[in-house]
């Protein structure tokens, strides 16, 4: 096992990250920008390393200071977390390279599931079930792309292979629009993603987001670890995560898992890894895998008991997976609400200082945060500054967990969305369960009005 790793991130998952080393006696060393400099999960750490300015790109987006951090401080081995550099194939290799232990997948695996083309062209050779759409990238022949989107139907959506973070998309209703449609988003990918390519998809109407959680070791061992519904978003991020999903049947779940551990094995993945569906009138389509620990994998752990990040340093060192397939049993209903530093109805971000930090406790209870009374929320990343994940036998319990900890939850000094996510927790049709991937904007739009 290592002995030192370091953490190539900032917030609730590099403090999460850093739990996990302490747990299992690996030295952690948190990397740190300017305006992270007095949090306490720094002065935790048994090394830290300030490695720039408070702009990420000058900081933990920073290849060579990351890794120059890593070799004055003889670490072994890099967790990046998500985000930031964590799903660079470029950073992945250097890592590497320079002699450290990438606890993620290979370069190559990045690199494949990075771009959306090929992306799906592997799964498609894996057996698994995609969006009907065009076959690779959209040619410049006008009257293919026309005949394209007449074969599979309208609407369609058009994206950037190199698209990511909910941008590079775009709907096409009618054949009309479709061409202007295409220019549109080529230019603007090569702009964003330094990659124009495009390719076109059949646009779903009402799906759900339903995600399947994997994890894989060297020793050719996939599994899969239950799903999770990510359907409550807003502009295509996730808000509200829960698992199970609420009302499909377990063999289909089963049966889409099982593709995806056996995809793992076929491209020879190693780490967590997430494939992301659609899901619409009880089939699953695939739209994309996340090649690292994703923001809601706790609601996995509590429903299986496995700790992902644990696991993801033990295969990283090249343990066997501790489990198999079969020793995986769900238990409960977990449920977790995403808290974002900013108006809980505007959205705008509400950095600054925390003057009152009270958070909940009690049965079935975990917080994920890594702020606390006089914490400064920095303006310069992410507004989210923590998760409330709750557990119970059933989803009833879940919810009505929930609801306690979110009236117990106090946040001064800042505004929170924690009125939005207390309100959502009494909403008949969440309650209910089994929302589309539209139903939360929807809902935002008529509470306006
Ligand atoms: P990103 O990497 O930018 O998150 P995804 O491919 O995961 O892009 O798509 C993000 C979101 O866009 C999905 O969660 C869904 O809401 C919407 N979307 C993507 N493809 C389709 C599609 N074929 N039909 C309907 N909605 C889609």
């Amino acid at each position: 096992m290592f002995k030192k790793i370091l953490i190539a991130n900032r917030g609730e998952i590099a403090l999460r990250v850093q739990r996990a080393c302490r747990e299992m006696g690996i030295k952690a060393v948190m990397v740190y920008s300017e305006a992270d400099r007095d949090a306490k999960y720094i002065r935790l750490a048994d090394e830290a390393v300030c490695i720039g300015p408070a702009p990420s790109g000058l900081s933990y987006l920073s290849m060579p200071a990351i890794i120059s951090a890593a070799e004055v401080t003889d670490a072994e081995a890099i967790h990046p977390g998500y985000g930031f550099l964590s799903e660079n194939a470029d950073f992945a290799e250097r890592v590497e390279k320079s002699g450290f232990t990438f606890i993620g997948p290979t370069p190559e695996s990045i690199r494949l599931m990075g771009d959306k083309v090929s992306a799906k062209q592997a799964m498609i050779r894996a057996g698994v079930p995609c969006v009907p759409g065009s076959e690779g990238a959209l040619p410049a022949d006008p009257a293919v792309i026309k005949r394209t989107a007449k074969a599979i139907g309208y609407p369609v959506i058009i994206k950037a292979a190199g698209g990511g973070g909910g941008r590079g998309m775009r709907v096409v209703h009618t054949e009309a629009a479709l061409l202007h449609a295409v220019q549109t988003t080529k230019a603007e990918a090569g702009a964003a993603f330094g990659n124009p390519e495009v390719y076109m998809e059949k646009f779903l109407q009402n799906p759900r987001h339903i995600e399947i959680q994997v994890m894989a070791d060297t020793h050719r061992n996939a599994v899969y670890l239950g799903e999770r519904d990510c359907s409550m978003q807003r502009r295509h991020q996730k808000v509200i995560e829960e698992a199970p999903a609420p009302g499909i049947p377990r063999r289909a779940i089963e049966k889409i898992g099982d593709r995806c551990a056996a995809a793992c094995k076929k491209i020879g993945y190693r780490g967590a890894g997430t494939f992301e569906f659609l899901f619409e009138n009880g089939e699953f389509y695939f739209i994309e895998m996340n090649t690292r620990v994703q923001v809601e994998h706790p609601v996995t752990e509590w429903i299986t008991g496995v700790d992902i990040v644990r696991t993801q340093i033990a295969v990283a060192a090249g343990e066997k997976l501790p489990f198999t397939q079969r020793q995986v049993q769900l238990r409960g209903h977990a449920i977790e609400c995403r808290i974002n530093a900013e108006d809980a109805y505007k959205f705008t971000p509400s950095p600054g200082r925390i003057t009152a930090w009270h958070t909940p406790g009690g049965p079935g209870v975990r917080v994920d945060s890594h702020a606390y009374a006089n914490y400064v929320v920095p303006p310069n990343y992410d507004s989210m500054i923590g998760k409330i994940i709750v557990h119970g036998d059933t989803r009833e319990q879940a919810l009505a967990r929930m609801r306690t900890a979110l009236a117990e939850t106090v946040i001064e000094g800042i505004k929170t969305n924690i009125p939005l996510h207390r309100e959502l927790m009494v909403d008949a049709s969440f309650v209910a369960g089994g929302t589309n991937i539209h139903y939360l904007e929807e809902w935002l739009s008529q509470r306006e009005r």
